[in-house]
């Protein structure tokens, strides 16, 4: 879960980040009244920031100075409803200003290839990172972190020497990326970027931007993660998915699937497309992978999501039997049917194999719903769901 900067400021605050004042707003007075309050009566700048998921929002006019609280709120009107990069401006963060003498780069992120994580720290910060990276890599310094040991005191001067921080600055910068370190490490992050880090004219380190990514496998352990979340933003069908604990994304097709097993519903989704090129180009319009518990509740929490959508004209169930076997999943299948009754008002298409096969068919033909056709295979299966999908277009 990428999070937005304020939030990113919030969480290095936390946990002992230098950073300055900041205060979220959605509207022009609320712009107005942050900027007051930063501001505290006494002249000097705010910066108003929009506030969306990508980067490059100075560039594209999403970052401006104001020089007092009526001007921060013109700013505000300016940025608010702008469009970065296809990303509407539904806040923006007033954020007290600093004196730049000099703006760095650093970052901490996963690097799965290598099994471990990678720092990446410039004194050349600011502008985009990805252009420094091609034009002079070798003014991007990269220094592997041990998971185990973290950025330490020896890591974080072994960063800061390979950036070329002056023995000056050197100590200054190495005791902030501790705290970054801090931050990535206790709120399992994948992702931690601050570009500019920079030295203020009075000779402070500060945090002035902030990208965070958190690791959503560790959501346990963060119960506070969920209220960053932006709901707002997510899909409808997606959110009533993740409530019902449901490994549940929603495309752009009309024929729902549901499988067991990542790899499975892949391939599912795969064989889908393929069956609609001959039915119209009917597509898959979801991906779900109800796990291998294949329960009744699960297979009816499921089977409502993918009712629900309204672009769903016909459902493909390709399940394969393993310790949940097909007799349970089949039992699953009608008693979800049950639960859902009227709700249940498309076409299915179960395909089973695998363990207890023989015994699921038969409960699903003696339970003979009107809605429901067997399938002998996954090819099979896949081209009559894409059929009745057509049908039903
Ligand atoms: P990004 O373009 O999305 O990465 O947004 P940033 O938060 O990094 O801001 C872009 C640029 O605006 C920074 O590199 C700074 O040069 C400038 N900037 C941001 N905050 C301040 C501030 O408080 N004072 C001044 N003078 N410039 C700022
Ligand atoms: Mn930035």
């Amino acid at each position: 879960m990428d999070l937005f900067e304020y939030q990113a400021r919030d969480i290095f605050e936390k946990h002992g980040v230098p950073v300055l004042g900041g205060v979220v707003a959605t509207t022009t007075e609320e712009a107005r009244a942050g900027a007051e309050q930063l501001l505290g009566g006494q002249p000097g700048v705010v910066v108003v920031k929009a506030q969306v998921k990508v980067g490059g929002r100075g560039k594209a006019g999403g970052v401006k100075l104001a020089r007092s609280a009526d001007e921060a709120a013109e700013k505000a009107d300016e940025i608010l409803g702008m469009d970065i990069k296809g990303h509407t401006v539904h806040r923006v963060m007033i954020a007290a200003g600093a004196k730049i003498a000099t703006e760095f780069y650093f970052s901490l992120l996963l690097d799965r290839a290598e099994r471990r994580y990678l720092a990446m720290c410039s004194v050349e910060g600011g502008m985009e990172i990805e252009q420094l990276a091609v034009e002079r890599p070798e003014a991007l310094a990269k220094v592997a972190v041990d998971p185990r040991t973290g950025i330490d005191q020896a890591k974080a001067d072994e960063i800061v020497a390979a950036a070329g921080f002056t023995p000056e600055l050197a100590p200054k910068v190495a005791a902030v990326l501790q705290t970054l370190w801090t931050v990535y490490k206790s709120e399992d992050a994948t992702l931690v970027e601050v570009n500019p880090l920079v030295l203020t004219e009075d000779g402070e380190i500060v945090a002035l931007d902030g990208k965070v990514t958190l690791d959503e496998n560790a959501g346990f352990r963060h119960p506070d993660h969920e209220a960053l979340e932006d709901s707002a933003a997510a899909d409808p069908l997606e959110a009533r998915a993740k409530e019902k604990d449901l490994n549940y994304v929603k495309l752009d097709g009309s024929v729902g699937i549901i499988g067991n097993g990542a790899g499975l519903v892949m391939s599912t989704l795969d064989v889908v497309a393929y069956a609609g090129e001959q039915h119209g180009g009917v597509k898959p319009a979801n991906f779900l992978d109800i796990g291998g518990g294949a329960s009744a509740e699960i297979m009816a929490a499921g089977l409502d999501i993918i009712l629900t959508d309204p672009q769903v004209k016909s459902v493909f169930v390709n399940v394969f039997g393993g310790i949940t076997a097909c007799d349970a999943v089949a039992n699953g299948i009608v008693a979800a049917l049950e639960i859902l009754g009227d709700e249940a008002s498309k076409p299915l298409v179960v395909r089973l194999d695998g363990n207890n096969v023989l015994e699921g068919r038969a409960i699903l033909a003696a339970a003979g719903h009107p809605l429901v056709t067997l399938a002998e295979t996954m090819d099979g299966g896949a081209d009559k769901a894409a059929e009745l999908a057509h049908a039903a277009a």
